[in-house]
């Protein structure tokens, strides 16, 4: 990403919108909004593949036991509105066939497939496809839940409406009960 680029095109955004960009408290605004856009964006540049090699780090274990990692916190912005989505958790469950992997990569790969414009149907594709790459199972299921600020603070405003969406593939098309409600 052009740093100095982005920065200028945030303060035609803010003349545009009647700010006066050289006042004390926007001097600074456009370098720390290109700044932020370089972090909350950082996954665009990656391919699923890509993250795939990137986060491929696992270990063998005789278990086929399912494993399922809970509430992973995340924010991601909506491609329709760049608008952020918030109090996101995703839970990420697999079958392991011979090899788990390693703890830590499952946040990562969360954070790497939120930081792009998404859709919160797509998350769940992405961390699913990712873990078919590296693993090499089916059996993967991926729900995420999260708030739309596009549809609680903006159009409809609807504050509190929460979204669910699943992926579900192999056994857990049948058991994304189990998936929900691990610890109930
Ligand atoms: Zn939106």
């Amino acid at each position: 990403m052009d740093q100095q680029r982005v920065e200028g095109l945030v303060r035609e955004i803010l003349l545009e919108l009647g700010e006066n960009p050289d006042r004390e408290g926007l001097q600074d605004t456009p370098r720390r909004v290109a700044s932020m856009f370089q972090e909350v964006f950082a996954g665009i540049r990656y391919t699923n593949a890509e993250i795939a090699s990137m986060c491929d780090r696992k270990f063998r274990v005789e278990t086929t036991d399912p494993i399922i990692i809970r509430d992973i916190p995340c924010f991601s912005y909506c491609e329709h509105h760049m608008a952020l989505m918030y109090n996101m958790k995703i839970t990420i469950g697999y079958v392991p066939q011979g090899y788990v992997l390693g703890l830590s990569k499952f946040p990562r790969i969360a954070d790497l497939v939120c930081r792009r414009l998404q859709l919160q149907e797509r998350i769940g594709l992405d961390i699913a496809d990712i873990l078919e790459m590296i693993l090499g199972i089916e059996d993967i299921g991926v729900i995420v839940s999260a708030e739309h600020s596009c549809v609680t603070a903006r159009g409809i405003q609807k504050p509190g409406s929460v979204t669910t969406t699943t992926v579900l593939r192999g056994t857990f098309k049948d058991n994304w009960r189990q998936l929900l409600n691990w610890d109930k």
